[in-house]
Parts: C-alpha cells; structure tokens; sequence
C-alpha cells in the first residue's frame, strides 16, 4: 500500500474524533488499489464491516462486486470507502457532524489517489459530496465540480431485496468503465451537471 494511505489508515484505525468511536467495534479505513482511476464512495461501514475492518465485505459489498465482474473489472483494481469510517449504530444515516468530522479523510484519500472519477453510491455520498438528493432520478449522470469528475449511482445494499435495482447497478458500473476508458484514451465526455457554470 502507498505510505500515505498506509498512514491515513493507521490514523482512521485510532480515531476518537466522534462519538461513533465509542459504538464501532473497529474502525474502517478505505481500501484497494491506490493507482485506481475510480474511488467509490459509499454512506457507511455495516455489521459485517463494523467486525472485521474492511468495507463493502457484506451483501452490499458481494453486490458491487458482481457488478464489478460483470464489467471485467476487479474489486483488487479499485479503491473503495465511505463518507464516515465508522459504523453508526442500528446501521442509521451518520449525522451532519459525523460526516463532516470525517470528512477530512475522504478528501486525504482523494488528493493522494487523484482519481480520475469519484463514483458515488447512493444519497449519503450524493447529499455529502455534492449537497444532492433523491440519487434515483440522477443516477447513471457524470457531474464535474472543483474539476473532479464524479459519477452517481444507487448504493448496493438498495439492490439487495429489488431485482430491478440490481439490473441498473450493472448498468451504471458498465457505463462507468466505458467512461474510464474514453478517460483514458483522452476522448472529449458529455457532463450531464457542471457545478463550474
Ligand atoms: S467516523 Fe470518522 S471521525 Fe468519527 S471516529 Fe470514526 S474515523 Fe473518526
């Protein structure tokens, strides 16, 4: 792992910054390829996250990865996190300060993997990085803000009991990787919301 990551880890391991400090049973830092073109950002660690210290791990977690797959991409080829590193009990939204205590983070993480689009998963993530709501009627739109690309798309654990969800989970994955692509090859993309005009 990249020594900074590797540092901000250890420091997320150790936050007593909030009051979730005290409920989490261990913290969870992000996790995955620190040369990743995409960073997913999703709400919050779960139950399953919550006992081992990893994110994404449960039924959500197997969800974005079958999304991943049916993309060709693999989980080890992305960076994965949440808006706060620390489980709320009863798995309940993380408040306004809870996210913004965290905050800083995230935005570590980001300056350090410089990716070249933020994929967000679900509201939490939409509400906290970029003040939207209601990610439904947006989802599958790129925005650009501060000169970050982002990407918005349902969050898995939203999938999990809708099978018409899950179908269009895939589909934005699909579409993401197509985007990173066309990224790469340096090709001109269509911004749906531009947050700059
Ligand atoms: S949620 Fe974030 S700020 Fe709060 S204790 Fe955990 S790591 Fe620290």
């Amino acid at each position: 792992m990249n020594q900074k990551l590797q540092s901000i880890k250890q420091n997320v391991i150790e936050c007593i910054k909030c009051d979730l400090c005290k409920t989490r049973t261990n913290s969870v830092p992000g996790k995955g390829n620190f040369k990743s073109s995409v960073i997913f950002v999703g709400e919050a660690p779960g139950k399953n996250e919550d006992k081992n210290g990893e994110p994404f791990i449960g039924v959500a977690g197997k969800k974005l990865s079958a999304a991943l797959e049916s993309a060709g991409v693999s989980r080890e080829d992305v960076y994965i996190t949440n808006i706060v590193k620390c489980r709320p009990p009863k798995n309940r939204i993380p408040t306004s300060t809870e996210r913004e205590t965290c905050q800083d983070y995230l935005k570590q993480e980001i300056s350090i993997i410089k990716p070249k689009i933020i994929c967000i998963l679900g509201n939490t993530a939409f509400n906290s990085l970029l003040g939207g709501s209601e990610i439904t009627k947006f989802r599958g739109k790129i925005v650009l803000k501060d000169n970050q690309l982002y990407f918005l798309t349902v969050h898995p654990a939203a999938t999990i009991y809708n099978q018409e969800l899950i179908k269009v989970l895939n589909k934005d994955i699909l579409k993401l990787f197509d985007l990173i692509t066309e990224l790469k090859n340096n090709k001109e993309i269509q911004i749906d919301i531009d947050y700059t005009t």
